[in-house]
């Protein structure tokens, strides 16, 4: 099958049979997930370590993630036995708050670009696979997110970005999470949809997208999903 195939053929594929199609076509290429161990993320990595136990995880270290968020990321290396990478930025939060003041507060998108977005890209360097936790139904931003996407990395080189997920509601996740008994973030149970830096994630208001909390609804993606070019295959 080529590529093109895979791509056209992956929108009918239920998240196993497409991960099954992936690693039968491409059984030894280099692969990573991006994770910040949300519900998603959890369920991804638990498919992808059946097929690669070793398969690096790679945590967005930015130094702002919730005190919850770092015991659970620790239980879960302990309990699964991850290949966790964390990607750091060089400059520390002291340094960084220190020369530019709080970003978080006063420019969102340099401090999202310095702490996930230029970290990220260099990370993603040595891989050809990049699994995600993306779903469609998250945000205005991902609907038309589809489940196999060639991109660009702005070094040139190209990947495949994959999201087993693409078209899964909220509640085929919560469900499949409750079914395998998978561990989930105590944030879940606070009312908290979408889950990244403390000082940028807020509980949704009832019937908002479950990124509206994120950014106090001023913006929607931290754009370590947007800075990377599409193409088209
Ligand atoms: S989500 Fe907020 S704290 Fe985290 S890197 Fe982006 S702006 Fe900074």
């Amino acid at each position: 099958m080529s590529d093109a195939q895979l791509f056209e053929k992956s929108e009918a594929l239920n998240s196993e049979d497409l991960l099954r199609a992936i690693f039968e076509q491409m059984p030894s290429v280099p692969a990573c997930l991006t994770c910040s161990f949300q519900a998603e993320d959890m369920i991804v990595l638990s498919l992808l370590r059946q097929r690669l136990p070793n398969v690096p995880v790679l945590f967005l270290e930015t130094g702002y993630h919730f005190a919850d968020t770092y015991r659970f990321r620790d239980q879960v290396t302990r309990d699964w036995k991850l290949n966790l990478v964390n990607v750091v930025q060089q400059t520390t939060v002291q340094q960084q708050e220190a020369t530019f003041g709080i970003l978080h507060q006063i420019d969102p998108a340099k401090c999202c670009q310095l702490r996930k977005v230029e970290p990220l890209m260099e990370s993603l360097e040595p891989f050809d696979l990049w699994f995600t936790g993306l779903r469609r139904e998250q945000s205005p931003t991902r609907r038309n997110l589809k489940k196999i996407e060639r991109h660009r990395l702005p070094s040139g080189k190209t990947l495949l970005k994959i999201s087993l997920l693409a078209d899964w509601s909220w509640a085929q996740v919560w469900e499949f999470t409750g079914k395998h008994q998978l561990a989930y973030l105590p944030q879940y149970d606070r009312g908290y949809l979408s889950i990244g830096c403390e000082p940028c994630t807020a509980i949704p208001t009832s019937g908002a997208d479950a990124r509206s909390g994120r950014w106090g609804g001023k913006k929607l993606e931290c754009g370590m999903h947007t800075f990377s070019e599409k193409t088209d295959g």
